[in-house]
């Protein structure tokens, strides 16, 4: 019996070492520990023997149990990190590899533009007000000394919602909500950037719908001076200190005089160039005196109240600060010109 049970711990030891899977292992445990394995078959001979024999076998026996069950836990160690190692080396992960780029975006252009114009009227007092793009033709037009049929009206043809409402052509009727918003008793600086909309053709310096900044400081006593000082010095922030800017008489309904501004053209610095067509001035942007018709029908007191007005185009202030020559680029979205601009 002895020698049957040494067979048996060779034989199994054997498979053991043989084996490679985790199932085949468990397979062999059964066949020789399990309820109906050959080593509990044999033990159950055991009755059989004498009572000399048994503790004998028994010793036996059990060296044999415990030298089987050891070398199974042992197998199963080695296969289970095999398995674990395997695993480990299919999901590693290369942490040397460089990650992948994340698209980072930017403000737009024009959007950085404003926020620029606006930082520097913030600045020196101005509030930033908004208006609706849908407006009544009182407040685009009337309100601003543009009663119907004037022919000024002409240059600023729009798209009519019904006779009465249209999308705004500037944002001039901010200016006249913000003066009925006062009641005729208070001094105010403010401006008022967003959208415009005309009905014109879109070409390289035309679009139906365009952004505009508007100003209005209305005070007792304010002055052509006031209008200079404060636009020569958003002239010299926004373009360089070393710009000069020049007033040109012209004419708006709503300002009474009226100027058109020009800064130095920094391609020539005044000599004349083919950028400001040989005059060595650049156009930038429309002001005046408040028009004491607009001022009264704001309900302040032209005898009393004075104020000065401007309007500038973002566009241009971009095209003309960054170099940009087509005016729809702003609003083509298209990416490779708009992140030309991020780092701005
Ligand atoms: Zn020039």
């Amino acid at each position: 019996m002895q020698e049957q049970l040494k067979a048996i711990q060779q034989e199994a030891l054997a498979k053991v070492q043989e084996v490679n899977n985790l199932k085949e292992l468990q397979a062999i445990k059964v066949s020789y520990l399990g309820k109906k394995g050959s080593l509990t078959q044999v033990l159950r001979g055991m009755g059989k023997l004498s009572p000399e024999e048994r503790p004998i076998v028994g010793e036996v026996a059990n060296q044999v149990r415990e030298a089987i069950t050891n070398a199974i836990e042992e197998k199963n160690t080695t296969l289970e990190n095999a398995a674990l190692e395997e695993k480990l080396q299919a999901e590693a992960i290369d942490v040397t590899l460089p990650g992948r780029p994340t698209k980072v975006g930017g403000p737009h252009l024009l959007t950085k533009v404003i926020e620029e114009i606006e930082d520097l009227f913030i600045g020196m007092g101005f509030e930033v007000r908004e208006g609706p793009e849908v407006e009544t033709d009182y407040f685009n037009f009337e309100a601003l000394n543009l009663p119907k049929n004037h022919p000024a009206r002409d240059m600023q043809d729009s798209f009519y919602i019904t006779n009465e409402l249209l999308l705004r052509t500037h944002t001039s009727p901010v200016q006249a909500r913000t003066m009925k918003e006062y009641k005729g008793e208070k001094a105010f600086k403010m401006i008022c950037p967003g959208k415009v909309y005309r009905r014109d053709t879109d070409d390289a310096t035309h679009s139906h719908q365009f952004t505009q900044i508007e100003g209005l400081f209305v005070d007792k006593d304010v002055k052509m001076s006031d209008l200079k000082g404060i636009l020569n010095l958003f002239a010299k922030k926004m373009f360089g200190e070393e710009r000069n800017i020049r007033l040109r008489p012209s004419f708006f309904p709503f300002t009474e005089p009226s100027v058109e501004m020009d800064i130095s053209c920094k391609v020539c610095q005044g000599e004349g160039c083919s950028v400001c067509k040989g005059t060595g001035w650049i156009e930038i942007l429309g002001a005046g005196m408040v028009h004491p018709k607009v001022l009264e029908m704001g309900g302040y007191d032209p005898k009393v109240y004075s104020g000065f007005a401007f309007g500038m185009g973002p566009e241009r202030i971009a095209m003309l600060k960054y170099g940009v020559n087509d005016i729809r680029q702003f609003y083509l979205n298209d990416s490779r010109f708009l992140k030309q601009f991020h780092q701005a």
